[in-house]
């Protein structure tokens, strides 16, 4: 064996070749705000810096919107919107069969850059992500001449302009999320992206450039909280949409309180994955590393709170552990990574904070993997707890790293009680091989999505929200369209 670098060798020791998509991504210095269909320099002459969490290279200068660049943001929207919301509505579609066609065609391009700007493994960017970013456009591609179905008897108008804003965890998908039902239903966009992981936003405003999207239609503005608030606060935004914390959501309800804005909230988890002794084990425990060790956590909907069957405990935490042995930790860019860089040093500090109090608390940290970890970057090794309290902060607190508590359970009255002893309902997971008890345990859970026997699996048509603190409102499917019309 030859030279062996910490960053491209497999457990075992063997070198494997670099991904294909090692493409290089054309970059530029310095990105302006994309309003009214061009990229301008922002009025406030702030920019700042976007790096690779990975490297900590700084990758691009992004602009930050003040307040005078929302006003023209909005303003271009609001001018665009008659024209854009009185266009045939199959001549809305084949914009957005033309965008979805282009996201494709650059979307090697696109997964690269979403790794390297924000830490994901490219094999979920490239086989995750961006497949569903195009199907969510191909999807609403086709709602928007059949909008007169999607509400019988009703009438369906567009909102008006929709202020949208975004977190880190899926930069382009959510994203989609928020354009394509917004575009379809006949409205215009005001767009933020989250402030470390701004470029395939960017890089999606070109695409709209290339398909000749009208000017003003949609508008992606950069920047941080300020800007966020900016656009909440700006009285011609008729529709909040709004992806981050339980925290800024609350916020954020306050603020458009009483405005007459629409609004709609998709927030935090802790959520509980469920695995009872009737379970095919193996494809739990592979059901449970993807759903809280892969994107290093950074899923809102990552099944945090394991409750294993007591009669099969053993058994699985051992298997838990053998496998998070395998898991291959670092450089993002490699294709065979399953667990890539931590967002930002805020998050890792956060992560790190919450392993701490675990231990504190008095449960037991399971860390068995042990590959050395790049130099440079942020980087967290997925974990496990046992010995973990419904009390402990771990089980409690939304962590949004690759950090496992595993409880057990006798029955199933208790699984179900534990499982919805938390302030959130966004997902949860059943395994068991009894069909009957899915149906049984699924309808009692508090949860805006219950996966059987698998867990992440999403699709357009599908909807996707939260209960509880987690939020309110659905996107994707037709109940997605329901935020985006006024009937
Ligand atoms: P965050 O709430 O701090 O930021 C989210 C977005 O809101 C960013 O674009 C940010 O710039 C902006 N923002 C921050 N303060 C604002 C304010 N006062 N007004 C307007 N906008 C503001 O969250 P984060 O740390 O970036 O993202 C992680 C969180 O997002 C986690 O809690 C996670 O659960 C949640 N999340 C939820 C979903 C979901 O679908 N429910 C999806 C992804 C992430
Ligand atoms: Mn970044």
């Amino acid at each position: 064996m030859t030279s062996v670098d910490s960053q491209s060798s497999g457990p075992a020791g063997w070198d494997y070749s670099p991904a294909p998509e090692r493409t290089r991504v054309p970059i530029k210095d310095e990105y302006g705000l994309f309003i009214d269909g061009a990229f301008r320099a922002p009025k406030s002459r702030r920019r700042f810096e976007t790096i690779n969490p990975a490297t900590e290279e700084v990758l691009s200068r992004v602009s930050e919107a003040g307040p005078a660049d929302v006003d023209a943001a909005v303003e271009a929207a609001k001018a665009a919107g008659p024209g854009w919301a009185r266009l045939k509505p199959a001549e809305r579609a084949k914009f957005l069969f033309r965008l979805a066609r282009r996201i494709q065609e650059r979307s090697r391009e696109l997964a690269v850059l979403e790794t390297m700007d924000g830490g994901k493994p490219i094999k979920e960017s490239r086989d995750v992500a961006l497949p569903l970013v195009a199907q969510h456009f191909f999807y609403h591609a086709g709602w928007a001449d059949k909008l007169s179905y999607a509400f019988p008897g009703r009438t369906p108008k567009p909102v008006g302009v929709c202020g949208q804003i975004i977190p880190w965890n899926f930069p382009l998908l959510m994203a989609a999320w928020k354009l394509a039902p917004a575009l379809a239903c006949g409205n215009t966009c005001v767009l933020k992206p989250a402030e470390t992981t701004s470029l395939t936003a960017l890089h999606l405003a070109e695409i709209l450039q290339e398909i000749e999207l009208p000017p003003g239609v949609v508008n992606i503005v950069t920047g941080a909280g300020e800007t966020g608030a900016a656009i909440v606060d700006h009285p011609d935004v008729k529709k909040v949409a709004f992806t981050g914390s339980t925290e800024v959501g609350k916020h954020l309800a306050r603020s458009v309180a009483g405005t007459g804005k629409k609004l709609t909230l998709e927030l935090g988890g802790k959520s509980p994955n469920i695995v009872f002794a009737d379970a095919a084990i193996d494809q739990a425990v592979e059901g449970i590393v993807s759903s809280i060790w892969f994107n290093q956590g950074h899923v809102c909907c990552a099944g945090s709170r394991l409750f294993v069957q007591e009669s099969i405990a053993d058994e699985v935490i051992d298997k838990l552990a053998h496998r998070m042995r395998s898991l291959r930790v670092g450089d993002p860019l490699d294709k065979n990574t399953d667990v890539g860089a931590i967002n930002s040093s805020t998050q890792l500090k956060t992560i790190e904070r919450y392993i701490d109090a675990g231990g504190d608390e008095g449960a037991i940290l399971h860390e068995v993997n042990d590959q050395p970890l790049p130099e440079k970057g942020f980087w967290c090794r997925p974990c496990f707890f046992t010995g973990v309290q419904p009390s402990h902060v771990i089980a409690r607190e939304e962590i949004f790293g690759p950090v496992l508590s595993v409880m057990t359970f006798r029955t199933p009255e208790e699984a179900l009680s534990r499982a919805n002893n938390t302030p959130y309902g966004l997902a949860a997971g059943v395994w068991t091989n009894t069909g009957s008890k899915i149906f049984e345990i699924a309808r009692k859970l508090d949860a805006g999505v219950v996966w059987c026997n698998t867990y992440n699996k999403f699709d357009a048509s599908s909807p996707f929200g939260g209960f509880k603190e987690s939020g309110f409102g659905r996107e994707g499917g037709l109940q997605g369209l329901r935020a985006y019309v006024r009937l």
